[in-house]
Parts: structure tokens; sequence; C-alpha cells
């Protein structure tokens, strides 16, 4: 065991405070037991009052945790979420005294968690969006899912439930590949240790000291716990991705969930709530398609629309990284998986450096003053109701739409670095870049398209989400019309404007 160490200046636990606070296990154990008291009182919340006047419960989970600290957070400081997550916490206990099995090998994929969060979560949002959204239905939700972990942990070695089952395990290990700081250790102290605390320490059973080597940090939710054993675990400041720019031995589950999460988050909400919104909503081939499926069947309350955006968006995504991927390994003459999995992990920056746009504008619009407004209620603060921040009128607001075209050239800047990782001719590279690109070409395009349709053909007066229902309330009317052409939309969006 390591107890004094000269840190390097980038190393974030020999910054004052910061440092302290990190290390500190009597601090760490506080606050991880403080978000769990605020996780269960919120779920106790949604229990007890689980009407729509309960502003607490939603805007804890779906303002403040998710996606707020989760996407802020892991883009930048990696899994910090997971560090503080109250099931994490929870597991490390009930693992201790748990009966310690080998998880079963059909269940040791982690592809698992991607797609319970993809089918589960966003297929089920897009067909009701309001399902999860209720504090009843959220309490509930968080019910089962400490109920399922807590019986993993039991049954399981090694913290098994965050490794393979935990939806949001599955996508913050990849994710967190964007971020700017690696938890390793000093390589010149760990020579010669034969105690390994550092190990003895983790939870999940893992080896700080293989991180560097391994260019990975493989599955750390950074507990911080062995960095508490011993003083050669370091947590540094890096350039952003940088481990992507290196090799590692590549994790399917990590290239499928930036795909999928890219599909079901970034390009569904391009359909749906983006375009959606604009002048010619009812052209699209998504919505036409709804059309036309509502003529034959009854979705009942279900929202057409949102299920045809999303299968189109998930279909479309992957058939582009596939497809994409399969010529270029034809070009790069490579195997084809070798190319699909070192290639893919340049797809990692879609979302979570894309979603900021959305995050941060909804922070000003509503997530904000939820959150205010959810605490004031929760702890009966002796406060009044907190006004958002900022109104869709605001035109600086648009500022955050950077976010969108960054993600997709970073992933450009990405791919080009792992181009290196290829064996190949330089000719080749190039040819094949475009096809491995498709992806992030996609993801660029729609982007500059949607800049294209707002310009051009302006916003449905009918608002957001009005193509849920064939008839709409149309606020000049004050009633109820059937909907226009997309020719008539448009002379309408210009006349009004
Ligand atoms: S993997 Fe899931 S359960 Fe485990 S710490 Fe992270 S969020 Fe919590
Ligand atoms: S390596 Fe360290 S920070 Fe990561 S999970 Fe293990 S003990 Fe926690």
């Amino acid at each position: 065991m390591v107890e004094h160490i000269k840190r390097d200046r980038g190393d974030l636990f020999g910054w004052p405070v910061i440092g302290f606070l990190l290390k500190n296990p009597a601090f760490l154990f506080a606050l991880k037991t403080a978000v769990l008291l605020l996780f269960v009182y919120a779920v106790v919340y949604g229990i007890v009052d689980p009407g729509k006047e309960n502003l607490f419960t939603t805007a804890l989970f779906w303002g403040l945790f998710w996606p707020l600290f989760m996407v802020l957070s892991l883009g930048s400081f990696g899994r910090l979420f997971c560090g503080i997550c109250p099931h994490g916490f929870l597991g490390k206990y009930i693992t201790r005294f748990g009966l310690k099995k080998k998880m079963p090998k059909p269940l040791q994929n982690p592809l698992i968690g991607v797609v319970v969060l993809v089918i589960g979560w966003w297929a089920v949002y897009y067909a009701y969006p309001g399902f999860f959204k209720s504090p009843y239905a959220t309490a509930l939700l968080f019910v089962v899912m400490t109920a399922v972990a807590a019986l993993f942990y039991f049954l399981y070695a090694d913290m098994a439930y965050c490794k393979s089952i935990c939806p949001i395990g599955a996508v913050s290990r990849g994710f967190s590949k964007i971020s700017s700081a690696q938890l390793a250790t000093y390589k010149s102290s760990c020579g010669d240790c034969r105690s390994f605390e550092c190990a003895s320490a983790c939870p999940q059973n893992l080896k700080p000291f293989t991180f560097n080597g391994r260019n990975s940090m493989t599955d750390c939710t950074l507990c911080m716990d062995c960095a508490g054993a011993c003083e050669a675990v370091s947590f540094k400041l890096q350039p952003p991705s940088a481990p992507l720019f290196k090799k590692f031995a590549y994790h399917k589950a990590e290239v499928w969930a930036f795909i999928l999460i890219t599909a079901a988050i970034s390009i569904s909400m391009s359909f749906h709530h983006a375009l959606g919104r604009s002048a010619i909503v009812e052209e699209f081939f998504w919505v036409k398609t709804a059309r036309y499926a509502q003529s034959l069947f009854d979705f009942g309350t279900a929202d057409a629309v949102g299920i045809s955006a999303f299968l189109y968006a998930v279909v479309i995504s992957v058939a582009l990284a596939v497809g994409g991927m399969f010529i270029a390994a034809k070009i790069l003459k490579r195997p084809y998986e070798q190319t699909f999995y070192t290639l893919g992990y340049a797809f990692a920056p879609l979302f979570i450096i894309g979603g900021l746009s959305h995050l941060l504008e909804s922070f000003f619009l509503h997530t904000a003053s939820d959150i205010a407004n959810g605490f004031i209620q929760g702890f009966a603060l002796p406060f009044g109701t907190v006004e958002p921040l900022a109104t869709r009128k605001d035109a600086w607001l648009h500022i955050f739409g950077i976010f969108n075209h960054l993600a997709g050239v970073w992933a450009l800047v990405i791919l080009f670095g792992r181009m290196r990782l290829v064996e190949a001719s330089k000719l080749r590279k190039t040819l094949a870049y475009p096809f491995a690109a498709a992806l992030i070409l996609l993801y660029i395009g729609l982007n500059l398209y949607k800049g294209y349709v707002f310009k051009t053909y302006g916003v449905n007066r009918g608002g957001h989400g009005q193509h849920r229902s064939q008839t709409m309330q149309h606020p000049a009317d004050g009633g109820m019309v059937k909907p226009t052409s997309s020719a008539e939309r448009v002379v309408i969006t210009r006349h009004a404007s």
C-alpha cells in the first residue's frame, strides 16, 4: 500500500477541496446516504401523492437525476452518476452478505441492459408519451428496478447487476469514454506492490492498476472505494475522448449502445419532436405511414406517429451503421466484425454531446423551474413559484444548437483517429471513410435539414405534438379543425408571421 505520492498537476485527487472530498470515505458515505434518502423520499412521495399535483417525484427523477446530472457528468467526468447511485451504494452491502454465485452466462451480456432501455423505456415513451411521467408510475418503476437490482446483488457476485442488467450501466460504460477524466494508478508506485489494496477494496472486483495498460476503466463505476484504500490511485484530467484515439479491447455492447441510443433518442426525436413541429409535418414519410396504419387499425390512446418515427429511426440507423461498415470493411479488406467494432466507437459523441443541445435548452425552458418547484413542494420550503428562465421566444436559446453540430464534427474526428488503428493503405482508408461514417452523416444531414425546414416552411401553428390526432386545435380558430395540406400550412404560417 502506498501512503504518500507526488501527484501530477492534472490529478483531481491532488486538488484542494475537490481532491479531499473525492478521497474522503466519510464524506462520500454521507453524500451517497443523502442521495439514497432523497431517492427513497421521492419514491414514497410518489406513492402517497400519486396525482399530477405532486411536482417533486418527477422533478427529481426526470429533471435532476436523468437527464440533467447524468448527461452533464457522463460527458465531462465519466460515470459520476454511478458513483452516487443508490442502487450501486446499496448493492455494495447486499452483495457482501449475498450468495456470491456466478452470474449465468446468458445473463452476462450487457446488451440486456441496452435492450431494456431501448424497448422498455424509449419504445414505450414514443407509444405512450405520458406513461412513465406520472408520479405514481415513476415511483412504481423505481420500486421494481430497486427490487430487481437487490435480487441480483444478493444472488450474484461482483455487482453483476451493474455489469449486465442495469440499463444506465449498460450505456454509461461506453459513453464515459468521451469524458475528460480517467481513474487509474501511478505505475511507478504499483510496480513493487504486493498487497493490491485498491483491488481488494473494489466491490466490482476490478484491478485499477491495469486500467492504464488496457486504456479502459472496464466496469468502473467511480465509487472511489479504491481511492480511499491506496494513495497510488489517481483521477486525472485528460484531453476529451482521449481513450478513443488509442487501442483497447472493444466491447460489442458499447458500440450497440451508441447506435441504438442515437437512434432511439437523437434520430427519433429529430423526426418526432423537432420536425414534428414544422409546418410540413404531414408530408414526412413516418407521419404518412402512421396515418395509413391508423386507417387500418385502431391505435386507441397510442401515439401512432411516435411509434412510426421510432421504428423508422431504429431501422434506418441500424441499416446505415451496419451497411456502411460492411462496405467499409470490404474496401479496407479487413474482417467485418473487427472493422465494425473498431470504427463504431466514433458514434459515441452523437448522443452524449449532441444531447446537450436539447438538455440545455430544456433546462432554461422548464427543467430548472421544475426542479426548483419540485423541491419547494417536496420540502415545504418558504418560497413562491419559480418561473422558467426562458421562453421559446428567446432567440439566444438557439445558441445551444451548436452542440448538435459539434457532436457530428467530433464523431468525424474520432472516426479519422480510429481509422489509424486499422491496417490498410491510405487510399483504401480514404475510400472507406464515408461509408464507415454513414450514421454520422445521417445525423449531420438531419440537423442541417431541420434548419432548412424551419427556415423555409416555419413552425406548425397547431403546436408541438399536434400530429397525435387527426384533427388539431387551431389557436386562431378556437376549435378543432382538419389538418390542412402542407401548402396551405405554409401560407398560414407565413401569413401569421
Ligand atoms: S450501473 Fe446502474 S445500478 Fe450500478 S451504479 Fe451505475 S446506475 Fe447504479
Ligand atoms: S476501480 Fe475503484 S472507483 Fe472503480 S469501481 Fe472499483 S473501487 Fe470503485
